[in-house]
């Protein structure tokens, strides 16, 4: 379907390839590098994202899901060679611990689905990775490289994707311009407020998020990480605490 997919530069060789059909408003990053090029996150599956890659990069594509949930892994069949953390590989080869019905009611919700798409014909994606990625790990492309930054809470294996030398931080679901989630039984709202801490620190210029606006402040980080001290001082940091709404971003507990 021609126009499933938005292509946006970010640069020269960086593009967002977004989803915009979606409620979730879903990003994949393509990093096109010298020897290969990274595509960080792959989208919802419902159309074939190495279509618009293909377009952009004849470079072999390596596929970096930032975290193992449905909405960042359903491009994952259209490439060989994908990498995941560590700590999410019993997901990814077959145990994600959420119903396919599940993901199909939070598929077809606000969705302009391509005419003739099956919704039950949608599954998750399983398949074994060829290789696990570990926190500091650095990707080399030939002449850009990112370092993988182990940033669990959203999920137990989220990375944040640090490119030094342009000063791009792919987030993921971490950090966005919209709800996040910690109040899945697999979050962890306290390793949440650490990973954003940590990636709070770096000296980003720019942040590129998994979800919603690509026009992201580059001290939203900071901002999320200051209300996530101050809800934990006063014990909000917690599941079952409830939803909390701050000017751009709210989140999920
Ligand atoms: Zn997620
Ligand atoms: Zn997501």
């Amino acid at each position: 379907m021609k126009d499933w997919f938005t292509v946006e530069n970010i640069d020269a060789d960086t593009f967002a390839i977004s989803e915009y059909r979606h409620w979730e408003e879903t990003h994949a990053y393509l990093l096109i590098g010298r020897d290969r090029s990274l595509l960080i996150d792959t989208g919802l599956g419902v159309c074939d994202i190495s279509a618009p890659v293909r377009e952009l990069t004849k470079t072999h594509v390596t596929a970096v899901p930032t975290h193992v949930h449905w909405d960042h892994i359903g491009g994952l069949r259209y490439f060989k060679d994908f990498c995941v953390h560590r700590a999410e590989k019993e997901w990814i080869t077959g145990s994600f611990p959420l119903p396919v019905e599940a993901v199909r009611a939070m598929l077809s919700r606000d969705c302009e689905l391509p005419p003739g798409f099956d919704l039950n014909s949608y599954g998750i994606f399983y398949g074994r990775p060829s290789r696990l990625l570990e926190d500091g790990e650095v990707i080399d492309l030939g002449g850009r490289s990112l370092q993988v930054i182990h940033t669990p809470g959203h999920s137990p294996g989220h990375m944040c994707l640090w490119e030094r030398e342009r000063g791009y931080l792919f987030t993921g679901d971490l950090v966005y311009a919209g709800t996040l989630y910690a109040d899945y039984p697999s979050t962890d709202p306290e390793a949440y407020l650490a990973s954003v801490e940590r990636i709070a620190r770096l000296p980003a210029g720019r942040l590129l998020p998994g979800h919603h606006s690509l026009d992201v402040r580059a001290g939203l980080a900071g901002e999320i990480a200051a209300e996530l001290r101050s809800l934990r001082e006063s014990g909000k940091l917690a599941h079952g605490a409830g939803r909390f709404d701050f000017p751009g971003w709210s989140i999920a507990l």
